[in-house]
């Protein structure tokens, strides 16, 4: 639900007070288990997170629910991030090639990545603030509706928002207007591995009717195994990635990975 008091606080001394809990907490948890490649840190055990709702169980929804070991202590990193980060670095000249990056509900982690690397042309941007913690230098964009010229992007990164927007083939089709031909997407979204189909109930409208039935107060949908069509009939060509792929055990037990989460890469033709 959201964040209660969060506006009883300044932005800028709830900055403040954020970055002492963090460090505090890397080094309360400091030791050599894990490892967290954006911030650097080694530590004996990750903080847990998520909900453990009925509805993320039974829909076996990967991205969603309890998980031991999934938050960084020190810069927040979740799974889904330290994943990407591998596809990144193993698979994209992110690292090197002169590229514009658009990052819409910046994840802080993969954020403060992109601004630190000078081959980066970065722009990030989010629809809603309340109840998520943003920097207040993201600016207010409308993924359904974007303030930029097509064919303007090298990469888009839109992880975990799709299932915040009631029009989301409106914001598919944006995200694939914006792209150059032959870049590329990563476009997580939270995905049931027992719902062959994508689940919408039209009748489902109050947050604690949507936590009930989609696993969270703000989503609108839960995306099944269809998920790929859906991205593929608006024109992307899609390519699934598997960490298993390109690390071995311990390297995914080390990053504290979902082995079962895919990562889902859209590319414009
Ligand atoms: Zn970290």
């Amino acid at each position: 639900m959201k964040i209660p008091g969060k506006r009883l606080i300044p932005f800028w001394l709830g900055k403040k007070l954020r970055g002492a809990w963090q460090k505090y907490l890397s080094f309360r948890y400091r030791g050599t288990e894990y490892y967290c490649p954006y911030c650097g840190y080694h530590f004996r055990e990750l903080l847990p997170g998520g909900t453990d709702l009925p509805v993320l169980t039974e829909k076996q929804i990967i991205g969603g629910g309890y998980r031991a070991n999934l938050v960084c202590p020190r810069c927040f990193s979740v799974d889904r991030d330290r994943l990407i980060y591998l596809y990144l670095k193993k698979k994209t000249n992110l690292f090197s090639a002169p590229l514009k990056v658009l990052h819409i509900a910046p994840e802080g982690c993969i954020r403060a990545l992109l601004m630190s690397l000078p081959n980066i042309e970065y722009r990030s941007g989010v629809k809603y603030y309340e109840g998520y913690y943003y920097d207040r230098k993201v600016n207010l964009i409308d993924v359904t509706s974007m303030p930029f010229e097509s064919a303007s992007f090298d990469v888009v990164l839109c992880n975990h928002v799709l299932e915040h927007i009631e029009d989301d083939q409106k914001a598919l089709e944006e995200i694939h207007r914006v792209l150059k031909p032959g870049s590329w997407a990563i476009l997580q979204v939270p995905i049931s591995l027992t719902l062959q189909e994508t689940f919408y109930d039209p009748s489902v409208k109050t947050p604690e009717e949507r936590e009930k039935v989609y696993g969270q107060f703000d989503h609108v949908r839960i995306y099944g195994q269809d998920y790929p069509r859906i991205l593929e009939r608006k024109g992307f060509i899609v390519k699934q990635y598997s960490p298993s792929e390109d690390a071995k055990e311990e390297e995914l037990k080390r990053y504290a990975l979902n082995p079962d989460e895919l990562l889902y890469v859209a590319y414009k033709k």
